[in-house]
């Protein structure tokens, strides 16, 4: 199959060498960039496909680092609107445990496709909640990703410390930790594809520490070892959380992330806003990611994460719009533009370009899920591109195409290509019927709250 994408406003390359090309071209392959260029110099065909990309501006599709899909069945439900972490998960894991099966995909497929339309063509997803009334949550999941055709890291969440034992979760949403680890290696077996290119990857990820014991976090670290996967929490999202640790395990989140070994650069973190100097010197000298979340730290008040001290100390740092239940949208693009502000409040204005912001959205994500073949325009990229219209009300009158994505968004997409598959066309999702499933996701969000 190939592609032309040609006459584009601009193509963002976003490269600290060369930052953008006016009226370029790109010609895809197989799934794969294999030419970028100045405009009067495209390749001759024949190409099955010729996009006319004038007026528009061309970026990297954005990759997505935390997110619970499940959580698009709960958006902005009472008695959640307006806590903070403790109060609202205690509110929430009752009317999560009754969603089934056909629940879960359906809020996957929603979530993914807000996201899709927002921009982003690699998502991660973070399910921890396992009950009787779904089995198989993340097979569910990566079913929802295949049919709708975004690429997509699954990360094997797990809850094994209930109430009963001192965690913050009830029984029926936990697991035991022979059942978790157990599950957590069939699902790396059955859905890891370590290959380049690959759509489906998966990660395995203890929920947090206070739903999680301290063996099942050793354990689970030495099972990503042996796997060759990555490892992904939350940490240090919230004043709670540490005052948690430091009762019961004697010690600050990140001594004990490292007690429990898994400090090291196939790690990735949601969050990590309470860190001391020292501890953020710590996590870059073993270039640990982390996956900052500006919306939901805003919408929690948990806090706001530091971003460029992280990065001048060696993290590697992504953007995660974290589940729906605390954001409540899944829109990359309104996240990208939230880590702009906020950065930009903490640190001053000059110190935070748009430029670093989109290269977080984009190849800072896809090096917090261990790849380099996502999240940049180049040859021999995968062709994931994300095309905004400029025509649009909100852009009307903008100089800087790059940077009117996020200082006048945030807004849809025109055209996204994920692996050089057209999955949006003019506006519209290609490969689900939107309406049927927002009915059928309306449906089980108002079955779940009775
Ligand atoms: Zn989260």
């Amino acid at each position: 199959m190939k592609i032309l994408i040609r006459n584009s406003h601009t193509i963002a390359l976003l490269d600290l060498s060369k930052r953008e090309i006016r009226g370029g071209w790109i010609s895809v392959t197989d799934g794969v960039i294999d030419g970028v260029g100045e405009p009067g110099q495209e390749p001759e065909g024949p190409f099955e496909e010729i996009l006319d990309a004038s007026g528009m501006a061309v970026l990297p599709g954005f990759v997505n680092t935390h997110h619970h899909l499940f959580q698009t069945l709960t958006r902005a439900l009472p008695g959640a609107t307006d806590a903070e972490l403790f109060d609202w998960l205690t509110t929430l894991y009752p009317i999560w445990e009754k969603i089934n099966r056909d629940g879960v995909k359906s809020a996957a497929l929603t979530g993914m496709a807000e996201l899709l339309l927002s921009g982003c063509t690699t998502t991660s997803d973070h399910h921890y909640l396992f009950s009787r009334n779904c089995a198989d949550p993340i097979d569910a999941t990566i079913e929802a990703a295949k049919e709708i055709g975004i690429r997509f890291h699954a990360t094997r969440g797990s809850m094994c410390l209930s109430e009963k034992d001192g965690g913050l979760p009830p029984d029926t949403v936990v697991q035991d930790e022979k059942t978790i680890l157990a599950d957590s290696r069939r699902t790396v077996e059955e859905h890891h594809d370590p290959s380049p290119g690959a759509m489906i990857r998966v990660a395995l990820a203890p929920c947090s520490p206070f739903s999680v014991t301290r063996s099942l976090m050793k354990e689970t670290a030495d099972l990503a070892r042996s796997l060759d996967v990555h490892l992904h929490t939350h940490l240090a999202e919230t004043k709670d959380e540490e005052d948690y640790c430091i009762k019961h395990f004697g010690k600050r989140p990140l001594d004990y992330l490292d007690e429990v070994g898994w400090l090291g650069d196939s790690t990735w973190l949601a969050h990590g806003i309470h860190f001391e100097k020292a501890e953020i010197s710590r996590l870059g000298s073993v270039c640990c990611g982390i996956a900052h979340c500006p919306q939901s730290n805003m919408r929690l008040a948990s806090g706001i994460a530091p971003t460029l001290d992280l990065i001048r100390a060696g993290v590697r740092l992504g953007l995660g719009v974290d589940g729906s239940a605390s954001n409540d949208n899944s829109s990359l693009s309104a996240e990208a533009r939230q880590a702009l502000l906020l950065g930009r409040l903490k640190y001053g204005a000059a110190s935070l370009t748009v430029d670093e912001v989109l290269r977080w959205a984009t190849r800072g994500g896809a090096s917090l899920l261990g790849r380099d073949d996502i999240g940049r325009i180049e040859r021999g990229a995968r062709a994931d591109l994300a095309l905004f219209p400029l025509d649009d009300i909100a852009f009307s009158g903008a100089g800087d195409a790059i940077a009117a994505i996020l200082l006048c968004g945030p807004l849809r997409v025109h055209t996204l290509l994920v692996e050089g598959r057209i999955v949006v066309r003019e506006g519209r999702l290609e490969t689900i019927d939107l309406g049927r499933l927002l009915e059928a996701h309306r449906a089980e969000a108002r079955r779940i709250r009775e």
